[in-house]
């Protein structure tokens, strides 16, 4: 095994001159109202430095450490999702112009260079179903204008949170494919690593000393150990033919009973794509905007459908959330729409985990109704 080339802590600011020389806004993690969110980074130090984190059910919160490590936390409510499906956006404008005709006018989309540092494996996962969700039969202009825009610099992942499950899903803690760099992190620098061609040849500008074999072992054998230390699991067997199975367990009422119906667990989540479409008009009149925002199939209005909402039950809309995450994506994109980052157990107001629920409704224990 080739061993990367090294890039010492000192010279980490080289990157983003790098980046932003070709033209980049680069964005990173940074600390804002208690949580790790991509925002515009023009130095290093801005980056969380020996930032820590817990996550549990319902719980996620920040600790300072003496590490000198920027990436030692699992994730933070955001993924890539925002980058490339904007949580609302304009799709175009139709207006009556002063003879009376009218006009529609597609709306700018975002093409700006961006270059997001610090991706997990899980995310680049996520992103590889939106594309095939986005980018398929019919591709979507928007996202695609989005996607093109994007230069993604992983960072391998040493410390899982509790919630995370991306080694049962396949998915992490290891980034194996879809980023330009790859970041192995030490507590003195990064083995980089290219995978593409654009990352080659920014790699190639980059200052980076000759790795160190044994320092470059350690450092992936940290990542490796982060999958042994994820004790969350998927019940095992067929789960998309055991929850068909289930549809009417009373697992689905009981959990209806704690969940408020508040489409936090789909927001956060980096694969969802479930939007909806509206128009909005100005107050002339004579002009409307047709928006695109994101829809959760928590709300009521996501099935409402000729003056039927016909998932009108809280149980129906969390077994439709979990049989489609978890069963019917199958059938859609050839595998589950989960990449086991754990963010819907940390961001839900209540807890609710769904790792719990479908051990509950679908391991070989569990009762059929
Ligand atoms: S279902 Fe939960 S754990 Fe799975 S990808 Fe979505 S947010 Fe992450
Ligand atoms: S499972 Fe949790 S986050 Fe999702 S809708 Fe219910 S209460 Fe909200």
């Amino acid at each position: 095994m080739e061993t990367p080339g090294f890039l010492p802590m000192e010279r980490f600011q080289s990157l983003l001159e790098e980046l932003t020389r070709d033209g980049f806004r680069c964005v990173a993690p940074q600390i804002k109202d208690g949580a790790l969110l991509f925002q515009t980074i023009e130095h290093i130090d801005s980056l969380p430095s020996g930032i820590e984190q817990t996550q549990a059910p319902g719980h996620y919160r920040l600790q300072q450490t003496d590490s000198p490590r920027h990436f030692s936390w699992a994730n933070g409510p955001q993924a890539l999702k925002p980058q490339t499906f904007a949580p609302r956006e304009t799709l175009w404008v139709s207006e009556v112009t002063a003879n009376g005709e009218l006009r529609f006018h597609e709306a700018p989309t975002e093409t700006e260079p961006l270059a997001v540092i610090g991706v997990r494996a899980c995310d680049l996962s996520a992103l590889r179903l939106q594309e095939q969700h986005f980018q398929g039969a019919q591709s979507d202009p928007y996202f695609s204008a989005r996607r093109r825009r994007l230069f993604l610099v992983a960072v391998h992942c040493t410390h899982p949170a509790a919630t995370c499950f991306c080694a049962a899903t396949g998915d992490g803690p290891e980034a194996t494919e879809g980023f330009d760099l790859s970041l192995y992190e030490t507590d003195t620098g990064y083995f980089v690593t290219s995978g593409s061609l654009k990352g080659e040849t920014l790699l190639h500008r980059l200052d980076v000393d000759q790795g160190d074999a044994t320092q470059y072992a350690k450092a992936r054998d940290e990542v490796i150990d982060a999958a042994g230390l994820q004790s969350r699991q998927l019940p095992e067997g067929d789960l998309q033919q055991n929850l068909f199975n289930n549809l009417e367990h009373p697992r689905w009422q009981e959990v209806a009973e704690r969940c408020l119906s508040c489409g936090n667990c789909t927001q956060v989540c980096p694969t969802c794509f479930c939007h909806s479409e509206n128009d909005v008009p100005d107050i002339s009149g004579l002009k409307t905007a047709h928006e695109r925002q994101w829809d959760s199939c928590f709300t009521p209005g996501h099935s409402y459908l000729h003056g039927i909402t016909l998932r009108q039950e809280t149980s129906q809309r969390y077994r439709q959330w979990l049989t489609h995450k978890f069963g019917s994506w199958h059938e859609q994109y050839g595998r589950s729409g989960c990449v086991g980052c754990g963010r819907c157990i940390a961001w839900c107001p209540v807890g609710i985990d769904p790792t719990e629920e479908l051990a509950a409704i679908c391991s070989a224990e569990a009762k059929q109704p």
